[in-house]
């Protein structure tokens, strides 16, 4: 008897699109992957990719200027950014990243179209090629990863030249004079260090008391005293209410009627699903008030077949989180082994300088009483890694769960802390205990010997 082969179809060719389209190729289904800007999706070629590679010349750009307090000498004062350069290698990265992953799927047998899907009931997707024409496309199971895009204001909106999204900044020939930048949140905040970096005056825009409300209170304050050491100008408790372009300058205006003058302004508040015109009242897909597609926790939507995974979820807004998002759906609709997605043991990163990295509980959960834990937290200031490499901001955090001692969180705030965090994630995944983690060897001198040393004061605790 021959078996039909399961036809699959995935609408949006981001890290919830294309590892999901790679998974489901491997289990033997016919995939179908409808993109309409590029496979590797904004991750790859507006996001991610090409604000971590800003952040890694503005990381280089920090340590030749602060060079000095090492004794090396000349360095700071020759630095010198060509921001034209910068982007351009920046784009060749993304578009490569995106041809590779393109490359890749088609080699794993993956059927690339290039246009824009939406359904057509819960049963077929119709693509408008961007060849020309149509097709539809019938399917067993269908994966909508369509994204997000940057929110914009009426009374802000983007220019491309000097009022920007984040989107737009490669395009940028010169380092901004001075950079006003809207939003204090993750995205925010990284591209405020970034500028600052490579050179402008910044201004940063907060509606809220602190920079980075959604992290670790502790964190956001170390970053928030750099950025001001450096330099930079917080505004706190202000809302941007317009941004204008007047010639070469850009007016923001604030809630209390104040204006801030900046040369360019990079509005950062927050994203919106790309959910319209995607079919979904007609093939049963329901969405929130705020219009990201309703799942559960194995990626469902409200139709029978047919799954969503990423930013266009809403769920967690991170690459990580879409690509698990859609492996899940695709192991659930092929009938594989299916976990349920665990938000408990996701690690991200913010990636300022100092890096601030995260992983499960956090200290809001323990203040709040919706864990039972104890806490130890260690500036990094006593590290003799840390002291031979000149770095004095920052602190690892543990976090153990009262009574079995098993580790749930931690926070690192340090340079590379998006790898420092590997060791607390997968004590977390791993439901380790503080002696175990107390009982690992690190290397001496070492940034990690703070986290076992943590993890040796909670052994204290009980
Ligand atoms: C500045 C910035 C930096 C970030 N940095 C990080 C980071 O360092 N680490 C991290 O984990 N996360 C980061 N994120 C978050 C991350 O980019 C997103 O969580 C991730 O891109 C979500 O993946 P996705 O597959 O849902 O969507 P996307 O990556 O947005 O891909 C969706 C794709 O679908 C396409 N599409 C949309 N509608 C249709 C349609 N109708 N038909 C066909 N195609 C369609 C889009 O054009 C796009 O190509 C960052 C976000 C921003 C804004």
């Amino acid at each position: 008897m021959i078996v039909p082969m399961t036809a699959v179809v995935i609408v949006g060719g981001g890290p919830g699109g294309y590892d999901a389209a790679l998974v489901a190729a491997q289990m033997g289904a016919e995939v179908t992957l409808v993109d309409s800007d590029g496979i590797g999706g904004s991750a790859v070629l507006t996001d991610c990719v090409p604000s971590k590679a800003l952040l890694a010349v503005a990381e280089s750009a920090t340590q030749v200027r602060q060079s000095g307090l090492l004794g090396i000498t000349g360095a700071a004062e020759a630095i010198g950014v060509d921001l034209a350069a910068v982007n351009a290698r920046i784009r060749g990265l993304a578009g490569s990243q995106s041809a590779d992953t393109a490359e890749r799927c088609v080699r794993e047998g993956v059927r690339l179209l290039a246009g824009r899907g939406r359904l057509d009931g819960p049963g077929a997707v119709v693509a408008e090629l961007a060849s020309g024409g149509t097709q539809r496309i019938e399917a067993d199971a269908i994966l909508l990863a369509t994204g997000a895009r940057p929110r914009t204001l009426d009374s802000a909106l983007p220019d491309g030249q000097r009022i920007l999204t984040w989107e737009q900044v490669y395009e940028l020939a010169e380092v901004p004079e001075r950079l006003v930048v809207v939003g204090s949140g993750v995205t925010g905040a990284e591209f405020a260090c970034a500028y600052q970096a490579l050179g402008s005056e910044v201004v940063l825009v907060s509606s809220r008391e602190h920079v980075l409300p959604g992290e670790d209170p502790e964190a956001a304050q170390v970053l928030e005293d750099v950025f001001e050491r450096r330099g930079m100008t917080v505004l706190r408790r202000t809302r941007a209410t317009a941004a204008t372009r007047t010639g070469d300058s850009v007016v923001v205006t604030l809630a209390d009627g104040s204006t801030v003058t900046g040369s360019h302004c990079l509005m950062a508040v927050g994203s919106v699903p790309n959910t319209e015109d995607l079919g979904l009242p007609g093939a049963g897909v329901r969405t929130t008030d705020a219009g990201h597609v309703e799942v559960d926790r194995v990626s469902r939507t409200s139709a029978r077949g047919v799954y969503a995974a990423g930013d266009c979820t809403g769920v967690l807004l991170l690459a990580s989180v879409a690509a698990m998002q859609g492996r899940i759906a695709m192991w659930h609709a092929l009938g594989g082994a299916v976990a349920p997605l665990d938000l408990r043991t996701v690690s991200s990163n913010v990636f300022t300088d100092p890096e601030i990295a995260t992983v499960g509980y956090t200290q809001a959960d323990v203040d709040a009483g919706r864990v039972r834990a104890d806490v130890v937290t260690l500036p990094l200031a006593t590290n003799a890694r840390a002291k031979m490499q000149g770095i004095s901001d920052g602190f690892v955090k543990v976090i153990c769960r009262r009574g079995t001692r098993i580790v749930i969180g931690g926070v690192v705030v340090a340079p590379k802390a998006s790898e420092l965090i590997f060791g607390l994630s997968l004590a977390v995944e791993q439901r380790m205990t503080v002696d175990e983690v107390a009982a690992t060897f690190t290397v001496y001198p070492s940034l990690t010997g703070s986290l076992a040393e943590a993890a040796r004061r909670l052994r204290a605790f009980d």
